[in-house]
């Protein structure tokens, strides 16, 4: 068996980071990760758009993944182990037995703490309602884009997306470069879920149309995909039947969402928040179980890669800190929000006192004109004009945390 403060699920840009972050807390650790190599999904995202606030530069998802591994490689007390997938983790009276399959073997690695960093996997075709037959050609945007830029293998050449979150935005680029016709992107919302730099760069740019409120109602075709019907969608997202129409195609991709990879902790009955579908978080990225994290995609879908690295540099340290018996715990405040939020992460302060702490959050439709406010005890904290929030976009305010009293409040307020 092996022993050591801080176990380390997953060896993603969140898990990269943390370790990074154990390191600094003077903690050691060991990072499980269950793929041959380290970087997590970001292995498979060629395309640029990584790095620009912690790097300051535009890097590929390698790139941008290998600047964290060299990181990780001179860590003294950082160990990692590939091909090993965590099927278990369980409470000990030293704290955390985390068990592990890799290759034939079994490895068992007891902590004092342990951080999910398993990230998250895409919604298959079983989560939307897709009426008719079965047939090849029907990928997730994230499967095929493995396939492409991993395998080097081609999808198909006449291609209709549905959902527009930003793995679909970015293989309709990407399909469009290999020479395939995408015919269009079918996203059932009003507006987009993907980044609007996204919007303009990958389907702007390429000419390929972006139909709101519209959705596929069915497949057809026997071995492969001969063609998908789509129709716009009424108030309630209900199909209107007389709108429908047939398109002839090969290949559907589907980007229809997100599920954070949580289930290897359900048995600690942690506290839940069905928004994000993932635990509650207190600002140490501590679940409602001391000494277990967790941060990164799996905590919340996170829109840009330096967000992931953020959070999880800083649960790598509160978790080393944990581990070595050093981190401060006082009173506890929870983050309250208006309606135009979906949630916080974190979603508990500590009245510590001293220092700032960063609070991310999601608005539940797009907005012009804004001021996002925080307020406690009465006296507003914080404030920060926000000429445009979109569904798509992650928000993240600083907190001073002298000023925050019995409660902490997140309002935005809508000028136009
Ligand atoms: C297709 C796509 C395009 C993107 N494009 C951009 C972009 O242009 N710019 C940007 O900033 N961000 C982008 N992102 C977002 C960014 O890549 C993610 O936010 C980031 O990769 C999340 O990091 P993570 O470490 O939390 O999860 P992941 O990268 O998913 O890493 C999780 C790791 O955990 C491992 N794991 C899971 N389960 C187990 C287990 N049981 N045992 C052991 N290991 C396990 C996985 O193998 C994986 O290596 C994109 C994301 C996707 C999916």
């Amino acid at each position: 068996m092996i022993k050591t403060d801080v176990v380390i699920i997953g060896g993603g840009p969140c898990g990269l980071a943390a370790a990074c972050g154990v390191e600094k807390s003077g903690a050691k650790c060991v990072i499980l990760e269950r793929d041959e190599r380290l970087g997590g999904i970001l292995n498979q995202c060629i395309h640029n758009g990584f790095g620009l606030h912690v790097f300051n530069e535009e890097l590929t998802g390698p790139e941008y993944a290998h600047r964290w591994i060299d990181k990780v490689n001179e860590c003294k007390n950082v160990k990692y182990y590939l091909n090993s997938f965590v099927y278990m983790i369980e409470c000990t009276p030293n704290g955390y037995l985390v068990s592990a399959y890799n290759d034939e073997d079994l490895i068992e690695v007891e902590a004092k703490a342990v951080i999910l960093a398993l990230g998250c996997r895409e919604k298959p075709a079983g989560s939307v309602q897709l009426l008719g037959t079965r047939p090849s050609g029907i990928f997730t945007a994230g499967c095929a884009q493995k396939l492409i830029n991993i395998e080097g293998k081609s999808v198909g050449k006449r291609v209709v997306i549905l959902g527009s979150g930003d793995i679909g935005l970015i293989m309709a680029r990407r399909l469009t470069c290999e020479g395939a016709t995408v015919l269009g992107i079918y996203e059932i919302m009003p507006q987009s879920g993907g980044l609007a730099r996204n919007i303009t760069q990958c389907v702007k740019d390429f000419n390929i149309p972006l139909n709101l409120s519209t959705t596929v109602t069915r497949v057809e075709g026997d071995k492969r995909l001969t063609g998908v019907y789509v129709a716009p969608v009424d108030q309630k997202l209900q199909p209107v039947a007389e709108l429908e129409k047939f398109i002839p195609c090969d290949t559907l991709l589907l980007s229809v969402g997100l599920l954070p990879e949580i289930e290897i902790a359900n048995d600690f009955q942690l506290e839940f928040n069905p928004t994000t579908n993932s635990y509650c978080v207190d600002e140490y990225f501590q679940t409602s179980k001391t000494g277990l994290f967790c941060a990164g995609n799996v905590l919340h879908v996170n829109d840009l890669v330096d967000n992931v690295s953020r959070e999880g540099q800083h649960a790598g340290e509160c978790a080393g800190l944990y581990a070595l018996g050093k981190l401060p715990t006082a009173e506890k405040v929870e983050i309250t929000f208006d309606d135009h939020i979906k949630y916080t992460a974190p979603k508990y302060i500590y009245k510590t006192g001293a220092g700032e702490v960063q609070v991310s959050f999601r608005v539940n439709k797009n907005y012009r004109r804004t001021i996002i406010r925080a307020i406690s005890g009465g006296v507003e904290i914080s404030r920060r004009p926000a000429p445009v929030v979109t569904a798509g976009e992650m928000q993240t305010v600083t907190i001073d945390k002298s000023k925050i009293q019995e409660d902490l409040h997140f309002e935005i307020q809508v000028l136009e």
